[in-house]
């Protein structure tokens, strides 16, 4: 976002780019543009998403020097202690990632759905749902809008399963976005044919935020009507050998779900190659069959993270907007101090976030983005972070 580094271009093997800051190194695969040592470019999850000019980019870095390594020495004081579980996960997150953190940025543009997902607000049956669906150009102008003014350098698009967006209209927003503001572009649109996600690849999406919710079989088919474990795990699988950078989780706390759940569920994350593992607490919702559930409590949230993380170094973990939920003051630091690196904030128009009602009373839906931004940005520096999630 605002708050992201260039590279200068050290050295370019066909499609792999060696990156350079402040003496760090990342490499980084570019599909997108011609691209030539000595340039500067921004790079996301491992992907070259835009070049930058030069002067603009030595500016950038100009202003970052001093901080850069003051944040570093933040982060290394804050990882010393290991004495609980969320101390020793977010040791373990600082020594395989140093301060590096990533930030997306989240459009939410329909809440229609085809599904009955039984813990989802937007699910079809529920008739209290006021729906909206954002027109083709609408999703590109706030996309362009959030990148271009806001300064995101990865945007996710979410929506129901919303049939309205057909192959073509899926691709003119994926084309149009790519085309105006490259960025890493996340879909996040539930379960379409590979061939379909197969298309939107080639024309720039680069990865896929897509959760299998839980990893046993038979709370999913009671959960999901109409629709298997398998089935999600079969596009899971598809997706990834398109080429996607794959982005997957669970509810935590789902009816029948139990502690002994959390490993397996944390393994099938594992096993499923997760770029990223995103992971949110199951929240009731009034307008749902599951009203009456109980909620499980922060620290069990919060412990999920520091397990994964403690199992799974090299992960990226993301703080879940439903995690920051349950604690709209604390929540997204508590999540970053217990072994993740990864936050998504919401750029969704104003007028359509409080209709998003996955689930009731979501963090950040009441604060204007750009207050948002400068108090995650604040937070970030005082915890110590730095938007370094170039490449590998
Ligand atoms: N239609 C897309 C996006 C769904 S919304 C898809 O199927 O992938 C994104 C996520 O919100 C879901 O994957 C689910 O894990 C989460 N979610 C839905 N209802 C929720 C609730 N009541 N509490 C917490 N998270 C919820």
């Amino acid at each position: 976002m605002c708050y992201s580094i260039p590279g200068k271009v050290l050295e370019v093997k066909d499609t792999l780019v060696t990156l350079g800051y402040f003496g760090e190194k990342r490499k980084a695969r570019n599909e997108l543009f011609a691209i030539a040592c000595g340039e500067y470019a921004y790079a996301q999850g491992g992907f070259i998403i835009q070049k930058i000019p030069s002067p603009q980019a030595e500016a950038i870095l100009d202003s970052w020097q001093e901080l850069f390594f003051k944040l570093k020495e933040i982060d290394a004081r804050l990882a010393r202690h290991s004495e609980t579980l969320y101390q020793k996960a977010n040791q373990i997150r600082q020594q395989y990632h140093g301060n590096s953190c990533c930030i997306h940025g989240i459009i939410e543009f329909s809440n229609y759905c085809r599904n009955e997902c039984l813990y989802c607000g937007i699910q079809h049956k529920n008739q209290a749902v006021r729906r909206y669906r954002m027109e083709v150009a609408d999703i590109i102008d706030t996309a362009v809008y959030a990148v271009d003014t806001l300064g995101f350098k990865a945007l996710v698009l979410q929506s129901g399963e919303d049939e309205y967006y057909d192959e073509k209209k899926l691709i003119a927003i994926v084309e149009g976005i790519m085309q105006k503001s490259p960025c890493l572009l996340t879909l996040s649109i539930g379960e379409r044919t590979p061939d379909i996600f197969k298309l939107l690849y080639q024309k720039g999406a680069r990865s896929v935020l897509l959760r299998f919710e839980t990893s046993n079989p038979q709370i999913y088919a009671k959960m999901k009507p109409g629709h298997t474990l398998a089935q999600r795990l079969a596009l899971l699988a598809a997706l990834r050998n398109t080429g996607y950078l794959v982005m997957t989780g669970f509810l935590i706390g789902l009816p029948g779900w139990g502690k002994e759940d959390i490993i397996k569920d944390i393994e099938l994350t594992a096993e499923l190659g997760a770029e990223m593992f995103s992971f949110g607490p199951f929240i009731p919702h009034p307008d749902t069959p599951l009203a009456g559930e109980e909620q499980v409590s922060l620290e069990t949230a919060l412990e999920v993270i520091a397990e994964a993380r403690i199992r799974n170094p090299e992960a990226k973990i993301l703080v879940t907007t439903a995690l920051e939920t349950m604690d709209k003051k604390n929540g997204l630091q508590l999540g970053l101090m217990a072994g993740a690196n990864s936050i998504m904030l919401n750029v969704t128009p104003p007028r359509y976030q409080q209709l998003y009602s996955i689930y009731p009373l979501r963090a950040g839906t009441d604060t204007a983005i750009e207050s948002r931004i400068e108090f995650v940005i604040g937070l970030l520096q005082s915890l110590g972070r730095a938007p370094t999630d170039l490449g590998l």
